[in-house]
């Protein structure tokens, strides 16, 4: 990686959230930081979540403080071990350590539940059992203040009971909730009497059946934040408004002090792409991907088995910075951090994904020559490459005829072979439609990383794989997933996928690739980055991922 890059790794790069931060020790309102990450595992993790992991970790490390990760799994309805598995791995491949063992809500249920009761018993929750749909209705609307629950004003005795009742599975689901007293002519809607447990008849991924009711998301995360002492929460900027909920709630009950406090950033929006689980898991179970970790996907695992890296996309996530605007990163800026990571760190090999056979007639016996594998880094070594009387060429890179600006083969012309000698096409032989079928080339000996002793000026140079000794490999051409930059706004995601979005080539690689290790990335020479499917690949079934182009590709 470039220099800058590599100074970039060790610095979270300064923004609001340092800014208060900083004056939060300055002041002696803290004098450690303690941030969370706090999935809810309902799917695979996004190039959204890299942002707030790099985030909350990032900050953590800067100030040697520390970051929980923390499943919030009070939905047990939507949610799955599978992606609590997936998102713990997906942020240690990130290269983030969370402090001691993950955390879930789930950990704090008895606890929580203790909270309820205190509201309560102080007066500020009560049962309702007015049904979803009358709740919606007495909630008002943005300019319309709501009206209160008949069953506001029950007697705490009553609401115990009744809270009790929940508990113990006496209540079908929608029949009753339990709703924090605040102010139903609040202008903030979530001040409106919001619900705080539910009943649910859902066995959960953590905690079996002990529970039917569970608390929502805003009551249980102020709470968890508490619980472990995290001194700022940070989360994206939908939730501005439930900051007010998350103080009410902190301030009506008997925990420790002092209280974390919520701070809202804006989401990353990566165009072309689509930043929802909701959204990706339908990609998923429609069958329109691979699974979760297909290389299209915009999910971390996806990116991962597209051969893109973790300095990668802690680089991206340090250069988009973190503010309170929304906006929407181009593309091409994700594209430029893989791109200069692996220009530096990639090694080089050569693959034919579009063959045309050459054939070199005034050449004899089979050479082993020797090709570094960086350009300039000669610390990685170089590598045998079999040289051969037969050897692919890319359809690309051959014609019959033409004009100066084209500098590869043309018949009757010289071009360089790539860390071998400089060959001329003599004759082509086509087949009955037409197709050139082979070339027929001459090569000279004397130009083995040398130019021509008489002074010919050979200006092109393509790459090639040996016909005799290569491996044969799968190439899989990703482009973008959907044909729009706002592919959310699309009514049917159908309408606007990109049928071209994965083309698949067969054709071959150098012998020494035989050795690739999945998510190796390397550079093949003037075609892009690629690496080894970490799925499908293996060492006798070569399939490479297309990562990246060598160069920008066209935006929308
Ligand atoms: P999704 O809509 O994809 O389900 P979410 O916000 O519901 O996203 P969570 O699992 O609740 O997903 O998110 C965990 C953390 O990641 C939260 O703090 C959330 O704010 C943050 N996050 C989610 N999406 C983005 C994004 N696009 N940009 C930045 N942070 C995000
Ligand atoms: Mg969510």
């Amino acid at each position: 990686m470039s220099e800058e890059i590599l100074t970039a790794e060790t610095e979270t790069r300064a923004n609001f959230i340092t800014h208060i931060i900083d004056e939060d020790l300055a002041s002696g309102k803290h004098n450690n930081v303690y941030t969370r990450f706090p999935p809810e595992p309902n799917g695979y993790l996004h190039i959204g979540h890299a942002k707030s992991i790099c985030l909350n970790f990032g900050i953590a490390q800067e100030y040697n403080g520390k970051c929980n990760l923390r499943f919030d799994d009070t939905n047990p309805v939507k949610e799955d071990v599978e992606y609590v598995d997936s998102i713990k791995r997906d942020v240690e491949w990130l290269g983030f350590k969370w402090e001691g063992e993950p955390r879930y809500a789930s950990d704090y249920f008895d606890q929580l539940y203790g909270y309820a009761i205190e509201l309560i018993n102080k007066g500020v929750a009560y049962v309702c059992e007015l049904s979803p749909e009358e709740m919606r209705e007495y909630r008002g609307t943005l300019t319309e203040p709501g009206k209160n629950s008949p069953y506001r004003d029950r007697s705490v005795e009553e609401n115990l009971a009744l809270f009790e009742k929940m508990k113990n599975g006496e209540f079908a689901e929608g029949k009753a909730s339990l709703r924090a007293k605040i102010d139903m002519a609040s202008p903030f809607i979530v001040m409106r009497d919001p619900v705080l447990y539910r009943v649910k008849f859902a066995s959960h991924h953590q905690t079996g059946d002990k529970w039917c009711i569970y608390p929502m998301y805003d009551f249980t995360h102020c709470i968890s934040d508490a619980i472990e002492r995290i001194t700022h929460s940070i989360c994206t900027l939908e939730f501005q408004d439930n900051r007010r909920l998350y103080d009410w709630i902190l301030e009506n009950i008997s925990i420790q002090r002092p209280l974390p406090h919520q701070y809202e950033f804006s989401r990353l929006n990566l165009e072309g792409t689509l930043t929802s689980k909701r959204k990706l898991l339908k990609l998923v179970t429609d069958g329109i991907v691979d699974g979760w970790n297909d290389p299209r996907m915009p999910t971390i695992s996806g990116l991962r088995r597209r051969g893109y890296t973790p300095a990668a996309l802690r680089e991206f996530c340090r250069r988009i910075g973190v503010t309170k605007q929304d906006n929407v990163v181009e593309y091409s800026a994700l594209e430029a951090c893989i791109r200069e990571d692996l220009n530096e760190n990639a090694p080089r090999a050569m693959a034919v994904i579009n063959p045309v056979r050459v054939v070199i007639e005034n050449f004899g016996e089979k050479e082993i020559l020797k090709a570094p594998n960086h350009p300039n880094r000669p610390e990685l070594g170089e590598r045998d490459l079999p040289f051969t009387r037969e050897i692919y060429i890319d359809e690309a890179d051959f014609r019959e005829e033409a004009n100066k600006q084209y500098k590869r083969l043309v018949l009757g012309k010289e071009v360089r072979l790539r860390n071998a000698y400089v060959i001329k096409a003599e004759r082509v032989e086509k087949d009955a439609s037409g197709q050139i079928t082979t070339i027929f080339c001459t090569y000279d000996s004397e130009t083995l990383g040398k130019n021509p002793s008489d002074g010919r000026k050979v200006k092109g140079v393509i790459h090639w794989v040996s016909a005799e000794d290569n491996k044969p490999a799968e190439f899989r051409i990703y482009d973008r997933l959907f044909t729009v930059a706002n592919p959310s706004a699309a009514e049917d995601l159908n309408e606007v996928l990109n049928p071209q979005s994965l083309v698949v080539k067969h054709g071959f690689v150098e012998p020494s690739l035989a050795n690739a290790k999945a998510e190796q990335g390397y550079q093949f020479e003037r075609e892009g980055y690629f690496c080894l499917d970490s799925k499908d690949g293996s060492k006798d079934n070569l399939v490479f991922n297309l990562t990246v182009n060598l160069k920008e590709s066209v935006a929308f």
